[in-house]
């Protein structure tokens, strides 16, 4: 349980450390499905202040357990909808960072401009359409694109981005790759234009070829 809970507070550091939060938004969260349990960053912490024992504990319908001294974040519920609807899931990341927040704004997917971005996503990283968040409307959106795309990254129109992961970890850093992804598309796009070059996207069985390499055995440590 505590390995959990010290997995999400990892995270959520990491998003600052990365500069993929400002002030007090963004936040991880991670599940632990045989308990019952999320665990997610409290609601309005600034990231400078956030100890272990503060990570919100709640169950899957958001109340807070009795052992949860802090409140959860606002976006709880957005998360608790995608743990629910994707059994496969164990973390969700929301960030608001810059580049991504540029695309989620121009309302246009990031196109895969890169080796980078074949190895860890296979596929243009998508934008949804804006909503509000009532209820579960950012959570049905989410789950609308991701059965359309299959990315796990996924751009929230006007808003900033959600990834989801096996683990906290790993949602977080789809999160850093993501805006790592938008940040050279948007430069290579704008350099493109300064000097009369349309940037084209990599052939998609060239992106394939990529994604899978990174996504087999042959890749990473045992
Ligand atoms: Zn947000």
């Amino acid at each position: 349980m505590d390995r959990l809970k010290e997995g999400v507070w990892q995270a959520n550091l990491y998003l600052w450390k990365n500069r993929l939060v400002y002030g007090t938004q963004g936040n991880v969260s991670g599940i632990d499905r045989d308990k019952g349990r999320i665990y997610i960053k409290p609601s309005g912490v600034a990231y400078e202040h956030l100890k272990k024992e503060m990570i919100a504990e709640v169950d899957i319908d958001g109340s807070s357990t009795a052992g949860s001294k802090m409140k959860p974040s606002v976006d709880t519920p957005h998360h608790i909808f995608l743990y629910k609807n994707l059994p496969e899931i164990g973390g969700v990341c929301h960030t608001h960072s810059k580049f991504i927040t540029v695309f989620s704004v121009l309302n246009i997917p990031v196109p895969v401009l890169t080796t980078g971005h074949a190895d860890v996503f296979g596929r243009e990283i998508p934008v949804s359409r804006y909503v509000d968040n009532v209820g579960d409307n950012i959570g049905k959106e989410l789950l609308r694109v991701y059965q359309k795309t299959g990315c796990n990254a996924i751009i929230l129109g006007r808003h900033g981005l959600f990834s989801m992961g096996e683990t906290p970890e790993r949602s977080a850093l789809y999160a850093l790759m993501a805006e790592y992804c938008a940040e050279v598309s948007y430069y290579a796009i704008m350099a493109g234009e300064n000097i009369g070059r349309k940037v084209q996207p990599m052939a998609d069985e060239e992106i394939s070829k990529w994604y899978d390499r990174y996504h087999s055995a042959r890749y990473g440590q045992k």
